[in-house]
């Protein structure tokens, strides 16, 4: 279990959500998941984040004036492992929990607060985030899709990629340039967009592993009205810097453990017998338990926003690349009762290291703002 400095009030909250776990993951979830229907598993999935309201356990690191629970990272580290090793499903509303929400406490007025945070935390509203184009991923202040000025708001034309949830969403985080001759950071603004208007366009793309997650989205004279520009116009930039923290961090990391150890535990029971993969298995095996190992330690760095940022910004280059790795080995070594599982591990694996900004991005930010090497 990872745990912070702090004592008995992180294992009083790790006890009683475990016992809530137990009981509360769906059995056909647990059991059966690989034998459900997308659609079956996407009905799991939005009843979980009804779950999680009910039970107390969304926006547990969110201040309790806003609806949260009041506690920490810390919790929210414990929560996601043992939400893992108890195979709770990920909900359908995670987007909307873990940016949105946070992304509104540090940026929002008081009027987009009461609007849209409840719905959020009670899975009642799903969201997606808009910011990859096709001519802009890594190069994020590089969007084209346009938000133009109107009476009382903004029209919205362009078009975003690889947006996941797109298909399910209620809203969408949209990253949009509001002015074409600002230079590049001041030109982009953050809107809280409706995805249920006309003009909105959802084109689902599916995936190598039959999978489809994501979707092309085509916005053509998409309103937005001004009530729903975050922060204000010209600061998209800085807010979508808020956004990628969240997603870049700690809490994305522990639950990314929980999975990888259960492919490492698959891997040393198929292998662990055979002396010529000991040292490759030992080596895995070591880098897994880094991973938590550094999410423990940054966690007592959690009031320093700069030392937080420092110690989890390696974290998910360091899970992708290891996880894609024991998923090549099982790929390689299965048999006939594994090589669904492996066949399908190898394939999601791939987009590991390019989702949440790509790892060669990440190693940028690493060099230059933890290491503080020249450009
Ligand atoms: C499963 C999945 C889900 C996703 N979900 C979402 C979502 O919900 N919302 C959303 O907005 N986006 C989403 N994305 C998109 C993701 O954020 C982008 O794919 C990612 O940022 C890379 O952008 P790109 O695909 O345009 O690649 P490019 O930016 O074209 O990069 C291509 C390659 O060049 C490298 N490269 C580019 N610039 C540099 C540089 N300066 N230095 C070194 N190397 C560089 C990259 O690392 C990469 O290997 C998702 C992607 C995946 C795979």
């Amino acid at each position: 279990m990872v745990e912070s400095n702090d004592g008995s009030g992180q294992r009083d909250f790790a006890s009683s959500a475990q016992a809530w776990l137990e009981e509360s993951v769906p059995k056909r979830w647990r059991e059966n998941r690989g034998s459900l229907s997308e659609d079956e598993g996407n009905e799991i999935r939005r009843e979980w984040d009804r779950q999680l309201y009910r039970g107390g356990y969304s926006g547990l690191s969110l201040p309790k004036e806003f609806g949260g629970q009041g506690f920490g990272v810390a919790e929210e580290v414990i929560f996601a492992e043992l939400a893992g090793r108890a195979q709770a499903p990920d909900g359908l509303a995670r987007i909307g929990r873990i940016l949105t929400a946070p992304t509104l406490v540090a940026h929002g007025t008081e009027q987009q607060l009461s609007k849209y945070l409840q719905k959020i935390l009670s899975g009642d509203e799903i969201w997606c985030q808009g910011f990859s184009e096709p001519d802009a991923g890594s190069d994020l202040a590089g969007v084209k899709c346009r938000a133009t000025k109107v009476d009382g708001g903004y029209l919205i034309n362009g078009r975003k990629i690889w947006t996941s949830f797109a298909r399910h969403a209620d809203r969408c985080l949209l990253l949009a340039q509001t002015d074409a001759d600002a230079p590049r950071y001041k030109n982009l603004t953050l809107f809280l967009l409706d995805m249920h208007q006309p003009g909105v366009d959802i084109s689902p793309i599916r995936q190598s592993s039959g999978l489809s997650h994501f979707a092309e989205v085509q916005f053509t004279d998409v309103f937005v009205a001004d009530e729903d520009v975050v922060a204000g116009e010209g600061d998209g930039w800085k807010v979508a810097m808020t956004v990628l923290t969240n997603e870049r961090g700690g809490v994305e990391a522990a639950s990314r453990y929980v999975e990888i150890r259960a492919d490492m535990d698959l891997l040393r029971a198929s292998l662990g017998e055979q002396p010529e993969y000991k040292l490759r298995l030992d080596s895995l095996e070591a880098r897994v338990e880094l991973i938590r190992w550094q999410v423990s330690k940054s966690l007592a760095l959690e009031e320093d926003p700069t030392e937080y940022f420092r110690a989890t910004s390696i974290l998910k280059v360091f899970w992708s690349d290891l996880w894609k790795e024991i998923a090549e080995l099982g790929l390689e070594t299965a048999d006939g009762t594994t090589v669904d599982h492996w066949r399908f591990q190898y394939l999601e694996t791939r987009a590991a290291s390019i989702y949440s900004g790509s790892n060669e991005i990440q190693r940028n930010i690493i060099s230059e703002r933890v290491l503080g090497m020249p450009r």
